[in-house]
């Protein structure tokens, strides 16, 4: 670490924040943040107990009539200036999260754009929350249907986009006057910390946002979620996790928003410009080293361009330069843990034993961090394990097709639905195959869907509930009816 890279850090607040407070772990354990490049240890965090989480649900069920009755426009003042000085700090962020988490600073700065996005969407939104009134058909009373904030609202985020998936939450949480206990991965919690701490020096009353650093996160949230004080549960993270939280969500029957895991298909038809969908590729398969649940999973490519597709990006891939992401030049960091990598080379070994061929990379990346090789796997057979399970490596497997029923029905052979992506130069087909899809999310010739102003999420095991976008307020908000006669 460089002198500047140690003083960010020493300058990050790494203890818990409960109604309004920086406090250590009850217990005054820590435990320490790694960087995946190196392996080496950047600095500890408190390590929440249960009782920590419960008490932190106590500061934000205590801040929570209070913040409810704040000026939608004050809720979004604050929502602005964090907007603005998140932006004012991007460099501290992208520093961040590329030592934490381990992608590139121009791809972590691209984050930091992405994530103040809905910092700024939300405060927009915060004053457009709008009810309805109506005569009943009888004409003996009137309708009066008002929205309201849920209440105080659990929120689970994983490590791969350390910032986004937390203002993807906290921003509509915030414009919808909701309060909040925050728990980010364990991996990567100093970007949640600074965001908090912005926040708070943004405006953002105390017991609003509440954040607990755990390496228990299964028994620090079990409490909270059987909480009766807790009336919602958002989750960004695995459909495994995912299962079993609104299984335990069930017992309050709690509000819940759940964003899980993907298996994008990428398909590319023969009437394709090819070296667009070559670029559009790169983006879908390498953005956040393929460490994304929007990853492109599975190429899916007509018999009769899969051969130029494949050489083309795999010619891409293999000039991709691997490296530490705060060195100048590099184009992909390390993946974000030992396990994570053996995962990823698995799926190349399993996919090789099976029949495929290796056109670039395959190959785990010796020395110190967990990097892997950009890879492209020609002929990968159905049966390949690649194609079924969530990659999240640099690893693109193509096969191909014969016709668009062909494409769509291998497309949607997946028990996940969270996005797909078409090229293609027929309008018409461009209708059709959109409707087709059984995912919550379709790019047509792009590489990248996500949009603050458009709602992200998916169906299947891949979650229900909306982020962004219009419908992003309205995960925060329940409809009251008031019947009025007259
Ligand atoms: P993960 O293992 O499910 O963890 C996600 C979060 O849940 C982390 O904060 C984790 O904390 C916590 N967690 C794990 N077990 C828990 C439990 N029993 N109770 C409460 N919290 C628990 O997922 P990940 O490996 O971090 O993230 C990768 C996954 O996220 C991929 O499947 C990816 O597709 C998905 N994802 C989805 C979206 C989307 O919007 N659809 C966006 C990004 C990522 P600890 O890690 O500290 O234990």
């Amino acid at each position: 670490m460089t002198i500047t890279q140690k003083s960010l850090i020493d300058a990050v607040p790494t203890g818990l924040l409960i109604g309004g407070t920086w406090r250590e772990a009850s217990g005054a354990a820590r435990f320490d943040v790694h960087d995946p490049a190196t392996g080496g240890t950047l600095t500890t965090c408190a390590d929440a107990t249960p009782e920590d989480a419960v008490a932190a649900l106590a500061a934000a069920a205590e801040a929570q009539p209070a913040w409810a009755a704040t000026a939608p426009r004050d809720r979004g003042e604050i929502l602005r200036t964090a907007f603005e000085a998140v932006t004012a700090r991007a460099d501290e962020f992208a520093m961040l999260m590329t030592l934490e988490m381990g992608k590139t600073l121009a791809e972590a700065r691209g984050e930091v754009t992405y994530g103040a996005e809905f910092l700024r969407w939300f405060s927009e939104e915060a004053v457009r929350v709008r009810g309805q009134y109506a005569v009943a058909p009888n004409g003996a009373t009137r309708l009066l249907t008002m929205r309201q904030p849920v209440g105080p609202t659990l929120m689970i985020t994983p490590w791969n986009f350390p910032l986004a998936m937390g203002t993807r939450k906290i921003g509509p949480a915030v414009a919808a006057g909701c309060t909040m206990v925050i728990k980010p991965a364990a991996e990567t919690p100093l970007t949640m910390l600074h965001l908090a701490q912005v926040l708070q020096e943004s405006g953002l009353p105390a017991g609003v946002l509440n954040v607990i650093t755990t390496t228990d996160s299964a028994g620090a949230c079990a409490p909270v979620i059987r909480d009766p004080r807790l009336r919602k549960l958002t989750f960004t993270g695995s459909t495994a996790v995912g299962k079993k939280l609104v299984e335990q969500s069930a017992e309050q029957l709690l509000r819940v928003s759940m964003e899980l895991g993907g298996n994008a298909p990428f398909l590319v038809f023969e009437d394709a410009d090819i070296d667009a969908a070559v670029d559009g590729a790169m983006l879908a398969k390498m953005r956040n080293i393929g460490e994304a649940c929007t990853a492109a999973n599975r190429f899916f490519v007509h018999e009769s361009v899969a051969e130029e597709f494949t050489r083309k990006l795999a010619a891409r891939m293999g000039a991709l330069t691997v490296g530490k992401g705060t060195k100048k030049g590099v184009d992909v960091g390390p993946l974000i843990t030992d396990k994570a990598r053996a995962d990823v080379h698995a799926l190349v070994e399993d996919a090789v034993g099976r029949g495929a061929r290796v056109l670039t990379g395959g190959a785990v990346v010796p020395g110190r961090g967990h990097f892997y090789e950009p890879t492209v796997l020609a002929d990968v057979p159905d049966d390949a394990r690649c194609l079924t399970e969530e990659i999240f490596g640099p690893v693109a497997p193509v096969a191909t097709f014969a016709d668009e029923a062909e494409a769509v029905a291998r497309a949607n052979a997946t028990e996940y639905g969270l996005v797909g992506y078409v090229y293609t130069r027929d309008n018409a087909r461009v209708l059709r195959v959109a409707e087709a899809l059984e995912f919550g999310m379709v790019g047509i010739n792009t590489g990248i869907v996500s949009n603050p102003a458009a709602p992200f999420g998916g169906v299947k095991h891949s979650g229900f509930g909306r982020e962004g976008g219009a419908e992003g307020i309205e995960e925060y908000l329940e409809v009251k009816y008031v019947g009025i006669a007259t």
